[in-house]
């Protein structure tokens, strides 16, 4: 293993990232590839005799950058953003150089002591109080799963964890029809069932109906039912919906149950003052999560998890055995004891280097100008007598359709239009179906985008759309 010229490798690893970055706006974002494509040029059996890295490192530049989707592509309006600054890919070379276990203080106290600064530091970039404390999970499905354990445990008096479910009355969770899929996700692995998620209707704003969540724990209640929590939605993946944070954080304290933001895509926008108001009243809840990862430059993985009062999440995912336990510091925290894994990466590195390198304004102008130009291209579409907004813009995500004159089926139509636009690889976008309807979202989130591609988008989906 010594012969391997690390030096050497890690600068054509460096150069081959500039020189991809800098090529970005020539590629088309989705990958073209057909299904089979980058397998077929794959070997089928392992080598059992080494290979010499020029071979492995040519493949890989033949092979793989061809079959890639282009998230950093400046292009890239499709889901949402999973954008990297250039300063957090940096980070991430230097902490797979270290490829350190994070899991306790004493594995790496650099690890834990910068976490727990760099969440604290996220924190106050979106002014949230101080009684938060937080850590970084690996995805915003890890933090509401954590935060589903959590109610759990803590409706059944700690006890789910050591006697299982299975004398126990259901257990019900309460969450809008908008939440993401994540929050299903959670429940079937926390052991509580898809059927206790309870899906309460959402109003004209696409917000959970307060009252109609107020009847169902009522309702849950006097069946012999075990209300638990409740998950709050804001930035919803479709449209953008967002739950009336403040009147949803009243109604769990008033009955007791915990409540958990789900804030994935919108919490890096609340690094403006001006968008707070789109979670007014989030200091009152127990959970929130947000994507560093998304929106603010982070790369994968990193989701920003800030409970109120970490000795239920501790209490419910701490096992301690005894060759983990770190004896003699007083304060110490073991972040292993605050997720679902034991192995944890160091990822507060990557935070620290990009809020450095880009400063809390630096960001602000861009999750500012992206909204900006989100607004921009939903006004141009909607003066265009073929286009129609279905949704507008909630911070930087729209939904439109297109609807020219005397087309009957415009679901099928507007999903002609959605492929013919990825196929032709100028731009990425990706569809939803909306109160029954196929739309196509457009969001912008790109850390390397800049306006020029609005008025490219824009081409893009006219001429596509009018040459169908
Ligand atoms: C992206 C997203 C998730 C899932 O995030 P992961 O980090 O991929 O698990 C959950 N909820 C919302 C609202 C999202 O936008």
């Amino acid at each position: 293993m010594s012969d391997f010229d690390l030096r050497f490798w890690s600068h054509k690893a460096a150069d081959w990232t500039a020189d991809y970055h800098e090529s970005l706006d020539e590629r088309p974002v989705r990958a073209q590839t057909q299904p089979g494509d980058i397998a077929k040029q794959i070997a089928a059996v392992p080598p059992e005799q080494a290979e010499a890295m020029e071979e492995i490192f040519s493949d890989f530049e033949t092979i793989i950058p061809e079959g890639m989707t282009h998230w950093q592509h400046p292009r890239f309006f499709a889901y949402f953003p999973s954008n990297a600054s250039p300063a957090s890919i940096i980070a991430e070379q230097l902490a797979a150089a270290m490829s350190a276990q994070c899991m306790l203080w004493q594995t790496s106290p650099s690890a834990t002591e910068l976490e727990m600064k760099m969440v604290d530091w996220l924190r106050q970039a979106l002014g949230l109080p101080e009684d938060f404390q937080g850590t970084f999970q690996d995805t915003a499905s890890t933090a509401t799963l954590c935060a589903v354990l959590t109610m759990r445990e803590r409706a059944l008096d700690w006890k789910g964890n050591v006697e299982g479910l299975f004398d126990k009355a259901p257990l019900r969770i309460y969450a809008s029809g908008r939440t993401h899929s994540s929050i299903d996700k959670a429940l079937w692995v926390a052991g509580l069932g898809q059927n206790n998620l309870v899906k309460i209707p959402t109003d004209d704003n696409f917000a959970m109906k307060p009252d109609d969540l107020r009847a169902a724990i009522k309702k849950d209640r006097e069946a012999g039912l075990i209300p638990a929590g409740v998950v709050i939605c804001i930035g919803g993946t479709s449209i953008g919906a967002c739950d009336d944070a403040a009147a949803i954080c009243a109604i769990a304290k008033e009955e007791g149950l915990f409540s958990h933001v789900d804030a994935a895509w919108a919490g890096s926008a609340m690094i403006c003052p001006e968008f707070r108001y789109l979670w007014a009243g989030v200091e009152d809840a127990d959970s929130i999560v947000f994507n560093p990862h998304k929106w603010l430059g982070v790369s994968l993985e990193c989701s920003a998890h800030f409970v109120k009062d970490p000795a239920t999440l501790v209490r419910t995912l701490a096992i301690q055995p005894e060759y983990l336990k770190t004896y003699g510091k007083d304060g110490i925290v073991n972040f292993s004891e605050w997720s679902v894994t034991l192995g944890r990466r160091f990822r507060a590195l990557k935070v620290w280097f990009m809020m450095r390198a880009h400063g809390l304004e630096g960001l602000r102008t861009m999750i500012r100008n992206h909204v900006k130009w989100a607004v921009r291209l939903a006004e141009q579409l909607r003066a265009q007598n073929d286009f129609e907004i279905v949704t507008d813009p909630i911070l930087s995500l729209f939904s439109f359709r297109y609807a020219p004159d005397g087309v009957e089926d415009l679901d099928a139509l507007n999903l002609k239009l959605v492929n013919a636009i990825n196929d032709d690889g100028r731009i990425y976008l990706t569809q939803s179906v909306h109160e029954g309807q196929l739309v196509i979202r457009f969001m912008t989130g790109q850390f390397e985008m800049e306006e020029k591609d609005i008025d490219i988008a824009f081409e893009t989906i006219t001429e596509i759309a009018r040459g169908l």
